[in-house]
């Protein structure tokens, strides 16, 4: 019976919620009941154990039913946006967020695993093909794209959003992933006690002599500059064996031998740019290990020159004369980091554009087949607070914020909205709306990202200093924003370089204002003859001026593709899981409460059963709700003669006895708790 109670924060002791609805979310961590709904938003706390709860049975007992007549699981929320998606044509989202470890991936997993469970029941053999697609391609991107880090052994250093389509009957038909920034200084570096991505790791475990021969390379993973500091450590994935199943998926999904091959080769090259030494001879910088550049070049298939040039030399136009300068020790050494980590990065783009090329819907004639309609999953990083913070980090939390505004505007503002729209009586709820910080970041000329983008324009002529002084000057008033220049007393900044931003989380998160000078030292890989290589640098097609030409920026690059995706998911119909990490030691037993109520507080919980206390569980036109429910009552079955929809919904309700949980709005019907649904609905499944 308390199980019952505690199911819906609607029916539950929600004075008590309202104080502490993290106690809550204790009581049912420890009972093993790791999903807990508030509103339509399902609260997941991470087990850190494996449950019996994702199997066929489960399945079976969530398929079709609505969202309030099983205990609150992941796949009531799949269900409902599977529901939505095929009985009224909407194109849903699912919106996964929380901090590192706190189960999203696993969360997306379970989501379309449970999406291919109940689809397709006629078994056709192309839709088949295409779920065993959309399953297996998880597979290679947590090989190129997740890490071990302190916090997750199977970190996703990337953000992921999929759709997946579905034709008229509701089966899926193909998919597309969109992936954002890819935390590529992992290539170079990591924190003790972290990892490079799973990738390397994998090739040098799992590779056979033959390969590995073929790359040059040895098993022992120490011998490796760039993931040297990770190299010895225990990590709970075997890597010789995901390096098959990882290689079996990836021809499965239709990599061609050639490309599986390449991908093998841009490995190697970045293991070995990791042992690449430079010294000096004078003032010009040499290479010290000769044969660790014809092993490059042999990789890339291209000429050793011309790797030993893109190593020592920047091209740059300047006009139209286009010169080679000569790079310091200090810039030849920075190139090459930087080469690595562009060459892991266009590796990652790539094999998501391959993946796309071969799951995206072909052929599907809407005129023939009627909409083809879709479900969004997205799985992307929540919150980073590190000691050092870098331009990743800041791109990460801008993220968040947009994300939390979305939320806002979605299940927040819209709600209350709605009720002062339907003229339902309702005290206005307060919610700190961090528009604020969003616009801080990415207003056009005078926000971060705009001042950032000027100071790039100019790298050479702007130092770090005038950069932090552009910022200083437009930004010093900002309520958010603050520099150790601004307040000098202010002793916990540590540099003065560093500015912060006091994010909606509560959290104030430093940023060294250093300008990114990158070096393009692609042209040894424009060169290559490998056809594959050749695809993944289309830029080897244009001109030298085009390629030096500047591009967006890395942070409006990011920034832009912010705003499409918040504009895509605005566009859908949202549902929301929201994921909790109990401890900070991967620890099935732990429940900590400072850690919780804070991961409670910042993913707008809180306000969200607030809004949800004084709110109604469901809502729909009268129009529509009679269509589903008249047949319940003589006054409107199979017609009825009121002289409005409202006024039969009114006789129906008070025929059933509700009238005390429901109110009137102009349009719609609100039903205060799920109960009375559910009794509709059995009602409905009697006549
Ligand atoms: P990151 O932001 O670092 O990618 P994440 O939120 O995606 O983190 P996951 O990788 O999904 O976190 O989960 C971390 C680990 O927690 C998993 O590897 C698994 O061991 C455990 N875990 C998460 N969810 C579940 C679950 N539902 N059941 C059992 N274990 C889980
Ligand atoms: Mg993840």
């Amino acid at each position: 019976m308390v199980e019952m109670e505690f199911h819906h924060v609607a029916q539950a002791d929600l004075k008590l919620l309202l104080r502490l609805p993290f106690l809550l979310l204790l009581y049912r961590f420890e009972k093993g009941r790791i999903y807990t709904f508030i509103g339509e938003v399902v609260v997941s706390v991470n087990p850190y154990k494996l449950l019996n709860i994702y199997g066929r049975d489960t399945i079976e007992q969530y398929k079709g039913r609505e969202l309030y007549e099983r205990p609150p699981h992941l796949f009531a929320i799949a269900d409902a946006a599977y529901k939505a998606m095929k009985r009224r044509s909407k194109d849903t989202c699912i919106v996964i967020s929380g901090e590192s470890g706190a189960g999203k991936t696993e969360a997306s997993k379970y989501i379309m695993q449970y999406i291919a469970a109940i689809t397709n029941p006629s078994q056709r053999a192309e839709v088949e093909r295409v779920k065993n697609m959309l399953l297996k391609s998880n597979c290679v991107l947590e090989a190129f794209g997740n890490a071990k880090t302190n916090r997750n052994d199977n970190s996703s250093r990337f953000g992921k959003y999929m759709d997946i389509n579905f034709d008229f009957k509701g089966d899926p038909i193909g998919g597309h992933i969109n992936n954002y920034l890819l935390e590529k200084s992992r290539v170079i570096v990591q924190q003790p006690g972290e990892r490079s991505f799973h990738s390397f790791y994998q090739l040098l475990q799992g590779g056979s002599e033959q390969i590995l021969r073929s790359l040059h390379l040895q098993k022992s993973l120490s011998s490796y500059n760039y993931i040297h500091v990770g190299a010895q450590l225990k990590c709970s994935i075997n890597d010789a064996a995901e390096f098959k199943v990882v290689a079996d998926a990836m021809k499965v999904i239709g990599f061609k031998p050639e490309e599986i091959q390449t991908v093998y080769k841009i490995l190697a090259t970045i293991l070995h740019l990791g042992n690449l030494k430079f010294v000096v001879d004078g003032d010009t910088p040499l290479i010290e290990n000769g044969k660790v550049v014809s092993i490059i070049a042999e990789l890339l298939s291209t000429k050793t020159d011309m790797v030993e040039k893109a190593l020592l030399y920047r091209t740059v136009a300047t006009g139209r004369d286009i010169i080679d300068k000569q790079h310091t020790e200090q810039e030849a050494s920075y190139g090459r980091d930087a080469f690595a980590k562009a060459i892991y990065e266009r590796l990652f783009c790539w094999i998501v554009t391959r993946i796309n090329d071969i799951i995206e819907v072909k052929n599907y004639d809407t005129t023939v087949h009627g909409k083809n309609t879709v479900i969004g999953v997205l799985d992307i990083y929540g919150f980073e607070i590190f000691d050092n913070n870098s331009f990743e980090q800041f791109c990460i939390n801008y993220c968040n914020e947009k994300l939390q505004q979305l939320f806002i505007q979605l299940v927040l503002k819209q709600e209350q909205e709605e009720y002062q729209r339907e003229g339902i009586p309702w005290k206005h709820i307060d919610y700190f709306n961090n528009q604020i910080i969003v616009d801080l970041v990415e207003q056009q000329h005078k926000g971060i990202i705009a001042i950032l983008d000027d100071a790039c324009m100019n790298v050479g002529k702007v130092t770090d200093e005038m950069f932090l002084e552009a910022l200083n000057s437009k930004l010093g008033k900002h309520g958010h924003f603050s520099s150790r220049k601004l307040c000098a007393s202010d002793k916990i900044l540590e540099f003065d370089r560093d500015f912060r931003i006091r994010h909606y989380a509560g959290d104030v998160v430093f940023y060294p204002a250093y300008l990114n000078v990158t070096f393009e030292l692609f042209f040894s890989v424009l060169l290559s003859s490998n056809p594959v290589l050749k695809n993944m640098w289309p830029e080897g097609k244009l001109s030298i001026t085009e390629v030096t030409k500047r591009p967006l920026t890395a942070a409006t690059l990011f920034k832009n593709s912010m705003i499409a995706l918040v504009d895509n998911l605005a566009s859908k119909e949202p549902y929301y899981v929201r994921c909790i990490k109990p401890n900070d030691k991967k620890s099935p037993q732990i429940f900590d409460d400072e850690r919780c109520r804070h991961q409670v507080e910042y993913l707008g919980l809180l306000e969200n059963v607030r809004v949800r206390r004084a709110g109604f569980a469901f809502r729909q036109t009268y129009e529509k709700f009679l269509h589903r429910y008249k047949m319940i009552s003589e006054f409107t079955w199979p017609n009825h003669d009121l002289p409005s929809d409202k006024g039969a919904v009114k006789k129906l309700i008070e025929r059933c006895g509700f009238q005390d949980d429901v109110a009137y709005g102009k349009t719609k019907i609100f039903i205060r708790t799920p109960r009375t649904l559910f009794t509709l609905e059995e009602l409905r499944a009697q006549m």
